[in-house]
């Protein structure tokens, strides 16, 4: 249960004064619901108002508070677009003050003519004239206090001005109270970092533009707290799952060998390794908790089977989740296809299994009939109950949560821990693993199976789009299969789906009923009945958001057009690329650009056609990736944080990591004094997902 001092925090924003439905709405666009979400929204500039020049000093456009004496003014004509002027002097110079759709009575009331006033606002010199358009302040000389002399600047939102957001967020951080200290006072010493609430306060009232940066001592205090409740939440999971007594198993080879003899080729020396490294986690009485980390098309489905059929000769059973009801029945249908003649019963079961069809499954599962389920986040429900579950493999696991894995383990026999193979195919840059697979041990497939044709990447305008479309007919008229892939639109769904509609009917009157739509919103069963007849060949081009990222396998497959490729985060690029290039023919990605390029947007792109190493794309798409640059990365795999940067705090990590085993090794329970603040800062970063397997403290 969350410490009744972070209730305030949790608050939904309309609590706040000034903010209502609408401003929360808006709110929620930007930062989030909840009060806590507008304290880690950080200012990313500053407004400074100390400038208080004369006016003849003011060469160059910049933000002052000007101290003025309101003459004449100036209403335009009834009707007239012009806008309302207010002049304005001091002892060595004239400033127009200029407000469009302004109304005249407010106008009138605020700069009476004749009286002086304090200006605040952003001047600009126009052919040698000064003016401000709408000032932010306009205030008489003895309200000069009211004014910021620095105001903190904001990601904003359409319908929140800077000054209201401002205003808002100081209103959430005087929810705040002082809570009591989780670090080390030596480390606080040490770094010379603040006091939470300090470092807080400090964060959200910049004195200076060194107070934006991620470097200065409040921010990384808070980047640091954050990691720290990473880093204990994942050691919390590990300390966990190694505690409880798992079931050894040996592999037998009876059905092992068997599917070895099915396999039209012999595992890489990445998958015999890894496989020996899953098997040896598997024979020991603890249980497993073990990541297979692999490039697209590394070789994972096949390293899964071996391990679960490792868990059917112990007369157990094991599951395979996927995160997408495709991916299921493609695991599935692998599968089969490598257990062949081999004496193994599989079964799938997705949230398409309906009725009676769906209780013989269930049936099946809990009578010990089916050895390996395969399945999407329906093999969680309550209702599914198992004979004997021992083994559990989680496909492109970054998709799933921790509450999930636990959920997943909870389907275990009683006081006995399963075996968890998680499996990705995001390479997570070397400095980030920490905060991705802390709790994890790691083998990685990092050799591709042989006899692959490098895929032909080529970086092009959109505009060339009719030369496009004919290299594709040509490419068709050769057997070619293509994935057309339609951009992200600022992150919505819908927009999404608008322009690969778009795209569909244009393709359609070119290329008529051989272009197959898929998209997000489809219902699974229309997607599957869509890349059946795609994997068929029963379409030539198939039009997709990216739902097609994850996982799915169409040899036949062997070009990739990405449309606006610059939107999209690297990693994904390269997922996406991962689609094509399966088979031995010659594959080509075309990666389509809008309008002009920026640099950054160049040299991502230029990496791309560089190199196919997955490793290599995710460090380069982090050191690219700069603020604003985030679209695409909700799917990268990388976990959110509210105030860390990757990028610049990722030296923190190792850190917290040590900081996190040595706190847990003194005090597993987390009952000390500084275990019950430490609890407080798992609730405070929402990474209290394992608070709840320790002792109440
Ligand atoms: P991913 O790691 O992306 O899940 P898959 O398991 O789907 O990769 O494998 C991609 C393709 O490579 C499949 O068609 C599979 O049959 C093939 N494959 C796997 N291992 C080998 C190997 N050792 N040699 C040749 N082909 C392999
Ligand atoms: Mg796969």
């Amino acid at each position: 249960m969350r410490p009744e001092i972070l209730y305030p925090f949790f608050a939904e924003t309309v609590s706040l004064p000034g903010v209502g439905v609408r401003i929360a709405k808006n709110l929620e666009k930007v930062a989030g619901s909840r009060v806590i979400d507008l304290i880690w929204h950080m200012p990313i500039d500053i407004i400074d108002r100390r400038s208080s020049p004369n006016l003849k000093d003011i060469l160059f456009d910049q933000i002052a508070t000007l101290e003025v004496m309101i003459g004449k003014h100036e209403a335009p004509p009834p009707k007239s677009k012009a806008p309302y002027r207010v002049w304005c002097h001091d002892d060595t110079g004239v400033v127009q003050l200029i407000f469009f759709h302004g109304h005249s009575d407010y106008i009138m009331n605020q700069l009476p003519e004749g009286q002086m006033r304090l200006i605040s606002g952003k001047v600009e010199v126009y052919n040698g004239n000064l003016q401000m358009s709408h000032p932010d302040y306009m205030l008489s000389l003895d309200k000069r206090d009211e004014i910021p002399q620095i105001e903190p600047v904001y990601p904003l939102t359409a319908g929140i001005s800077t000054k209201v957001m401002a205003r808002i967020i100081n209103e959430a951080t005087l929810r705040t109270t002082e809570l009591p200290e989780w670090l080390d006072q030596s480390l606080l010493d040490r770094e010379g970092w603040p006091r939470w609430k300090q470092a807080l306060a400090n964060a959200h009232h910049p004195e200076n533009i060194e107070d934006i940066s991620n470097h200065c001592l409040s921010r990384t205090r808070l980047a640091y707290d954050e990691i720290l409740a990473n880093q204990l939440a994942l050691e919390i999971m590990r300390r966990q799952t190694k505690k409880k007594k798992g079931r050894p198993m040996q592999a037998t080879g009876k059905l092992i060998d068997k599917v070895f003899d099915n396999l039209p080729y012999q595992l890489t020396k990445a998958q015999q390794r890894s496989l020996d490294e899953i098997k040896k986690d598997m024979a020991e009485p603890s249980a497993m908790i073990r990541l297979l980390q692999g490039d697209v098309g590394s070789g994972k489905t096949v390293v899964a089977l071996l391990c679960m059929l490792v868990a059917v000769e112990n007369d157990c059973q094991a599951a395979i989740i996927a995160p997408t009801e495709i991916l299921a029945r493609q695991h599935y249908q692998s599968l089969l296809t490598m257990t062949e003649g081999v004496d193994v019963k599989i079964g799938v079961l997705t949230g398409r299994d309906k009725g009676k069809a769906r209780q013989k499954i269930l049936a099946d599962l809990a009578n010990g009939d089916i050895d390996i389920i395969v399945g999407t986040h329906s093999l969680f429900q309550k209702d599914v109950v198992y004979h004997d579950l021992s083994m559990a493999v989680i496909d492109e696991q970054h998709r799933f949560g921790v509450e999930q894995r636990l959920s997943l383990s909870a389907k275990a026999k009683k006081t006995m821990a399963m075996d968890i193979l998680a499996m990705t195919a995001t390479p997570i840059p070397r400095t980030l693993t920490l905060t991705v697979y802390g709790d994890m041990d790691v083998s990685r497939l990092d050799e591709k199976p042989p006899g692959r044709t490098p895929i032909d990447t080529r970086v092009m305008a959109l505009s060339k789009i009719d030369d496009i479309i004919a290299a594709s007919q040509r490419a068709i008229e050769n057997g070619a299969r293509i994935y057309w892939v339609c951009p992200l639109v600022e992150q919505s769904e819908l927009l999404d789906l608008a322009a690969a509609e778009e795209r569909y009917r244009h393709l359609s009157q070119i290329f008529g009923d051989r272009v197959g739509l898929i998209h997000g919103k489809m219902k699974a069963q229309e997607k599957d009945e869509v890349m059946k007849r795609f994997m068929a060949g029963d379409i030539d081009i198939l039009v997709a958001t990216t739902v097609i990222e994850v996982g799915v396998d169409v040899p036949e497959a062997t070009v990739m057009i990405i449309e606006h490729a610059e939107r999209f985060g690297l990693s994904q690029l390269h997922q996406l690329r991962g689609r094509i290039g399966r088979g031995a023919d010659q594959s080509t990605c075309l990666m389509l650009y809008g309008s002009a390029l920026g640099t950054t947007a160049k040299a991502r792109l230029k990496i791309m056609r560089e190199t196919d190493d997955g490793f290599i794309i995710a460090e380069e798409d982090l050191k690219l990736r700069g603020a604003g640059e985030v679209l695409g990365t909700r799917q990268s795999g990388l976990p959110k944080f509210k105030v860390a940067s990757l990028e610049d705090h990722s030296g923190l990590i190792a850190m917290a990591r040590d900081d996190a085993r040595l706190i847990l090794e003194r005090d597993s329970d987390l009952s000390g004094q500084r275990g019950k603040n430490l609890r407080i800062l798992l609730y405070l970063f929402e990474r209290d997902e394992g608070v709840r397997y320790l002792k109440s403290g």
